[in-house]
């Protein structure tokens, strides 16, 4: 059986900067929400002190909020730093930089239209900056917009380029104005085009990384289109009906999946089926 682990799997640089970030804080501190969509690595980070919050009603005057690496609205930090909370900012650059995009683009008189799911952290950071915003999840989205606006598009980090790409379509023959910036980072890009490539040539994918991640998600749909894929957590979930009469096995992660939980899938894959 050959085992073949896709091109740029693992941390993006994003998660590794954010990770590094509270490795150097006093502990305890206080994540807002999850720092980054990966269980194991949350569970690690909260047996070192690094606890997850819903919001600061129990948190001591003076502790440390950390800000997740998909961010926050700016006013929410304006708040915790009224209320005399010291701020460890971990949000990545590349999710700041929607956030001056789509800033700058709704004073310039713009709707922006965030491409991406309603319930997820980053979108609600984007959103929560503007007033004049709407999010759409998919191309059926369009149809409901008012034609006779000027919009602006940017896209979650996280999404899928082809679905960004046939929103972008659609918009342009629909509406009367608009400006597109494709918003998916690059990591992000890359890690999806490695994926499909080598679901391409494989028997059997899986798909390693957090259930409510959503970049993980989308890799699993993705690759769901060429050849049957499992998405899993850990080395734990894996069956051994999975490998029968399958020689190529093909393995990706999402960005927040630790190098040592890819390597315990591969072992255990080598050494059981
Ligand atoms: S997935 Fe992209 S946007 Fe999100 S943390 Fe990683 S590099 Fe940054």
């Amino acid at each position: 059986m050959k085992i073949t682990i896709a091109e740029n799997v693992g941390f993006c640089f994003g998660v590794k900067k954010a990770l590094e970030q509270v490795e150097k804080l006093n502990k305890p501190a206080y994540v807002l929400g999850k720092l980054i969509h990966n269980p194991q690595v949350i569970g690690g980070l909260e047996k070192e002190g690094i606890k997850s919050i819903e919001n600061t009603d129990s948190v001591e005057e003076g502790s440390t909020i950390i800000i997740p690496a998909h961010g926050v609205p700016d006013n929410t930090i304006n708040n915790l730093a009224k209320q005399g909370f010291k701020i460890v900012d971990c949000t990545c650059s590349l999710v700041k930089k929607v956030h001056e995009i789509t800033k700058e683009e709704e004073k310039q008189g713009y709707t922006i239209i965030i491409l991406g799911d309603k319930e997820h952290s980053e979108v609600k950071g984007i959103n929560g900056n503007l007033k004049n915003s709407v999010i759409i999840s998919g191309v059926d989205g369009v149809n409901k917009l008012d034609k006779e606006k000027r919009y602006c598009l940017v896209s979650q980090t996280t999404q899928d380029e082809g679905k960004f790409n046939e929103v972008a379509e659609e918009l342009k023959k629909s509406v009367k104005e608009l400006k597109v910036y494709n918003t998916i980072c690059v990591p992000t890009k890359h890690r999806q085009s490695g994926s499909v490539e080598l679901a391409k040539e494989s028997e059997l994918m899986l798909v390693v990384g957090g259930k409510m991640s959503a970049n993980t998600k989308r890799l699993t749909k993705r690759c769901s289109e060429f050849v049957k894929t499992y998405h899993i957590e850990s080395e734990k979930e894996l069956e051994a009906g999975w490998f029968k009469d399958k020689n190529k096995i093909g393995i990706t992660a999402g960005a927040s999946t630790p190098d040592y939980i890819i390597k315990k899938v591969v072992e255990k894959i080598e050494n059981e089926f």
